[in-house]
């Protein structure tokens, strides 16, 4: 038994039930983007969250009876989710934020949040009997379908991946015995190429947007934020945006929480886009529908967040919208020096797209979207092991020595550490 009741179309009121589809509302095309939506009465009368609380599970099987799936189901043996959520009074001294706290996703077992919806989909793809899954990625959702498909005969994973994606993102997936196609054009050429090969060959898409197992498995992260922080909602959740479904799961795990009555308000939620791939800032700040959205050309280093047309543009506007939250955009200039930043004041490594979220923080509160009395949650997205060129930029070079103590001693003194 599970509680999920049916499909409801993020643009209207078309309604489907559970094993109707696989991806989109038929009427309204790839806009038509689906929540799944629970029995909220029976999991109320059902579920406790205290035994949820005292539960020995540490990672986001702890939520499957909110998740649609079956409590007999065939898993996936990779642990995801259940990720730290640190305090970090040094970082929020240093942006003038009275309480900041940081969920590291970097330390899921690929190295980002991506864990989190490749984990449902390939359990729905165990359930259904599905021998191929198949996803776009600019990297980190190919690394983490291929890593929760490893190991499973029956299925296989194929990948398409923008030929510039950084080399980590690409030997990553290989080491895990994905197929991976390096794709001459950009992430959107490769997402097109990915949706039209799953058309033609029959293969099931994980692809981000279109598949509504992704939001589910990604809304996980903030079911665990909420209960980290005793079963509530922070002021504000800020979190890095390209394709916008990180941001949409995030809102549907508060949303769930808020139907059951576990918390008592939905957070503010704040996208951070970079300057050079900013479709969805600059279409909330037009006031544009997703329907009016136009791809258009882009350029970052962070390869994480660079989408050409968000494919989870209907319900990332929503997020922010329904959650009286905004976007922001950072420089990618920025993004770097928040590399070290988020490193040096909480211990937590994050790629560039991740860092971006510390740099969103402080342009938020230059422009006077959040104040310094808000409380805060940060989601470092994405482990900075992924792209290691882009950290070297961010840091100063180490120093070399000869293998010689009174030349240690005479450097030691230069720099003031003796
Ligand atoms: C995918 C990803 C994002 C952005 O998520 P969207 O769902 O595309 O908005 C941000 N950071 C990292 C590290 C990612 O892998
Ligand atoms: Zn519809």
């Amino acid at each position: 038994m599970t509680a999920f009741q049916e499909f409801r179309c993020v643009l209207g009121d078309c309604c489907f039930a559970p094993g109707e589809l696989d991806y989109t509302c038929p009427q309204h095309g790839e806009l038509g983007t689906l929540d799944i939506v629970y029995d909220y009465e029976s999991l109320r009368a059902s579920l406790d969250r205290d035994a949820i609380s005292g539960g020995q599970i540490a990672n986001h099987w702890r939520y499957l009876p909110l998740l649609p799936l079956a409590p007999d189901s065939q898993l996936p043996s990779l642990s995801v989710g259940w990720t730290p959520l640190y305090c970090a009074p040094r970082l929020a001294e240093k942006l003038g934020m009275k309480q900041i706290w940081i969920k590291d996703e970097g330390v899921n077992p690929t190295g980002s949040l991506k864990d989190r919806a490749s984990s449902l989909v390939v359990a729905r793809a165990l359930q259904a009997g599905i021998e191929v899954v198949a996803t776009a990625s600019t990297g980190n959702a190919a690394a983490a379908l291929a890593g929760l498909g490893a190991g499973l005969e029956q299925i296989e994973i194929v990948l398409f991946v923008p030929h510039d994606a950084p080399p980590a993102k690409i030997a990553q997936p290989l080491a895990y015995g994905a197929h991976v196609f390096l794709v001459d054009g950009s992430y959107d050429d490769a997402y097109e190429l990915c949706t039209r090969a799953c058309a033609e060959f029959g293969w099931y898409s994980r692809n981000t947007g279109v598949n509504p197992f992704t939001t589910e498995g990604k809304k996980t992260v903030a079911l665990e934020i909420a209960e980290q922080l005793g079963w509530r909602a922070p002021d504000v959740v800020a979190v890095s945006v390209g394709d916008g479904s990180i941001i949409s799961g995030i809102y549907k795990g508060f949303w769930d929480l808020l139907q059951l009555g576990w918390i008592e308000k939905l957070p503010r939620l704040l996208g951070v886009q970079a300057e050079g791939s900013a479709v969805l800032a600059n279409a909330w700040r037009a006031g544009l529908s997703p329907a009016a959205i136009k791809r258009r050309a882009v350029r970052t280093i962070a390869d994480s967040i660079a989408a050409e047309l968000p494919r989870d543009r209907s319900k990332a506007l929503r997020a922010v919208r329904e959650s009286h939250g905004a976007f922001v955009t950072v420089s990618d200039k920025h993004m770097l020096e928040s590399i070290p930043l988020l490193g040096r004041l909480c211990g937590v490594f994050a790629e560039p797209a991740a860092a971006a979220v510390a740099a969103g923080v402080e342009q938020a509160l230059q422009e006077g979207i959040i104040d310094s009395n808000d409380e805060i949650c940060l989601v470092s997205t994405g482990n900075g092991l992924k792209d290691i060129d882009r950290v070297r930029e961010s840091v100063a070079g180490a120093l070399p020595i000869p293998a010689d103590v009174d030349v240690l001693r005479a450097r030691l003194e230069e720099i003031g550490l003796l």
